[in-house]
């Protein structure tokens, strides 16, 4: 393992009727608050209303910033931070998925910079004060709940940039397993979709001696996989939301990737994609993570087989070690389609026509970011992973 420093601040409320924790973890900040939600979608379940209820006990003066985008936009960043500005806010409640999440991390530390907060998610400045803000997760994917990043899409330059800084980590996060359950079952797919893939990128480095790490991969990638199809055959049962739940927030608030720094390589240029077109992230992942495993597969071939059998039953016998990590990245495919999900770009209309501007993005992010930790990859190498998943 490298050397590492392990510090996460967020409280992490989770279970059923946890809401009820909110006016007691307001006590210790400003009243005048910015109720963060998206498209609504919480109005439509009724938690819009409860978490009113809620705010008034607190005895908070909500202003609101509604309709953040899945992908969330520079411009309603901008939005949100002449709000505070305007309305003297003190502390910011992101009410939804890991898109509010991270607007709401963009305007909290956007209200403290005095320049244009380009700047701090382009990576130019690293943000280092931002207003206070919790959040009340409705959607099981991200892990943003309880990590300090956040990704932004500015529409106007196709730029989509994940920063953070440890200043953006949510105060607190309340997680009950009800407010997910009317995440309709495409989001509910792209969701488990998007954790599994954490897993993997943080999986994917060159560091040795991470056995515990290792095994916590594959632990919540087992149970992901187990409780996956059980939950679409039900998407109301407490018990698999809960699981479901936890593992997205387990699979990426930092615990997986303590000692080493994983690749992020498929991420990045995912990002690329949906900057160029705005599909929904887990979407592109699926259709670009076998490939890139694919491409990637003689750097540690070892190291994909122990993942790919620990994921799936392959009978390894008679067979090469890069046989068996091929079938188990088919059988990864397989099983991401059998949820749903997408296999390829042109299930989203996406030809070959604009891969070139992808892989440039793609590239230069990768070097500005420090990504592409375990192989590093030239624009040639991302063509052909692009290329692949036509
Ligand atoms: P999302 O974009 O926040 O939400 C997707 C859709 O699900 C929205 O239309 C939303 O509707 C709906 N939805 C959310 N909760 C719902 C509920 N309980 N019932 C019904 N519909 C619900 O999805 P996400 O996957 O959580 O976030 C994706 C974004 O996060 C991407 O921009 C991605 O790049 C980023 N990301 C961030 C991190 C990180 O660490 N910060 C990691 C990976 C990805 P409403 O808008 O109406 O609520
Ligand atoms: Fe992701």
């Amino acid at each position: 393992m490298k050397n590492f420093t392990y510090q996460n601040p967020t409280k992490l409320i989770f279970g059923e009727d946890q809401l009820s924790a909110l006016p007691e973890e307001l006590e210790d900040y400003g009243k005048n608050v910015l109720l963060v939600y998206g498209g609504g979608s919480i109005k439509k379940s009724g938690l819009y209303n409860r978490v009113l209820d809620m705010l008034d006990e607190a005895g908070a003066k909500v202003s609101e910033l509604a309709g953040v985008e899945p992908n969330p936009r520079l411009t309603t960043v901008k939005k949100g931070i002449e709000i505070c500005r305007n309305d003297g806010i003190e502390f910011l409640l992101a009410v939804g998925g890991g898109s509010v999440i991270d607007c709401t991390k963009a305007i909290a530390a956007g209200a403290e910079y005095a320049g244009d907060v380009w700047d701090i998610i382009s990576k130019k400045v690293t943000a280092t004060e931002a207003l206070p803000f919790g959040t009340v997760l409705t959607l099981a994917a991200t892990g943003s709940e309880m990590n300090p990043d956040s990704v932004i899409t500015n529409w106007e330059t196709n730029e989509k940039y994940v920063w953070g800084s440890t200043v953006t980590h949510p105060k607190f996060s309340i997680l009950d397993p009800i407010n997910t359950f009317s995440v309709p079952r495409d989001q509910t797919v792209y969701g488990m979709v998007d954790m599994m893939s954490h897993v993997f990128e943080q999986y994917f480095h060159n560091v040795k001696n991470t056995k515990l790490q290792d095994r916590m991969c594959y632990s919540v990638l087992q149970t992901v996989i187990e409780t996956a199809p059980k939950l679409l055959e039900n998407l109301e049962s407490y018990e698999y939301r809960e699981t479901i739940l936890y593992s997205g927030t387990m699979a990426l608030n930092g615990t997986l990737q303590m000692g080493y720094f994983g690749d992020w390589a498929s991420h990045t240029i995912e990002h690329a994609v949906s900057a160029v077109y705005d599909i929904p992230h887990a979407g592109g992942l699926a259709i670009l993570f076998p490939n890139w495993m694919r491409h990637t597969a003689d750097q540690d071939i070892e190291r994909m087989k122990r993942l790919m059998t620990s994921m799936f039953k392959i009978s390894t016998e008679g067979k090469s070690d890069k046989e068996i990590v091929f079938e188990g990245i088919d059988m990864l495919s397989a099983f991401w389609s059998s949820l749903g999900a997408p296999s390829r770009l042109a299930d989203y209309n996406i030809g070959s026509d604009r891969l070139e501007e992808i892989a440039e993005i793609a590239v230069r992010e990768m070097q500005y970011g420090g990504f592409g930790n375990y192989k590093k990859l030239t624009k040639e190498d991302v063509l052909s992973i692009l290329q692949a998943s036509l």
